[in-house]
């Protein structure tokens, strides 16, 4: 049975963090600055409006997202405050139910709480290991608009 509950990934699904200017050396040195200057890959007036109305009904929205490969725990914090102001710039009125940021690498069904619902993710591997439906990027307000 299918949950109602919708899951994004945020690195390459919501955020253009590869769009970023060296954002891997950034990330190598610990440079958290990527995460905040990602631009968004989706209009987030219209996705937020979408998932404003699908939590009213009934949906349960969340993040479920990894940190940076190899960082150290310093680092990790920094990513976690990065990305967390990202979501609150970017996605404001969007009153997320969960926010997974996790370690780089763990599966993403292992950690949500309804790993039955939707995920919009631009890894193949994270789509494939899902339980429930896995989207990868192209349509997300598309999909969203056919939910209800
Ligand atoms: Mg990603």
């Amino acid at each position: 049975m299918m949950n109602k509950a919708i899951y994004f990934d945020m690195d390459g699904t919501l955020a253009n963090l590869y769009g970023v200017n060296n954002w891997l050396t950034k990330l190598q040195n610990e440079d958290a600055t990527p995460y905040t200057d990602a631009t968004p890959l989706v209009k987030l007036n219209v996705l937020a409006r979408l998932l404003n109305r699908l939590q009213a009904n009934g949906y349960t929205i969340g993040i479920v997202s990894w940190l940076a490969k190899n960082g150290t725990t310093e680092y990790n914090t920094k990513v976690i405050n990065a990305k967390m102001e990202w979501l609150t710039v970017h996605l404001a009125s969007v009153k997320f139910d969960e926010i997974i940021i996790t370690e780089y690498g763990t599966p993403k069904e292992m950690v949500v709480n309804f790993p039955n619902g939707i995920l919009f993710d631009d890894e193949i591997a994270n789509r494939e290991n899902w339980i429930g439906t896995a989207y990868d990027v192209d349509n997300i307000i598309e999909v969203l608009k056919g939910l209800n």
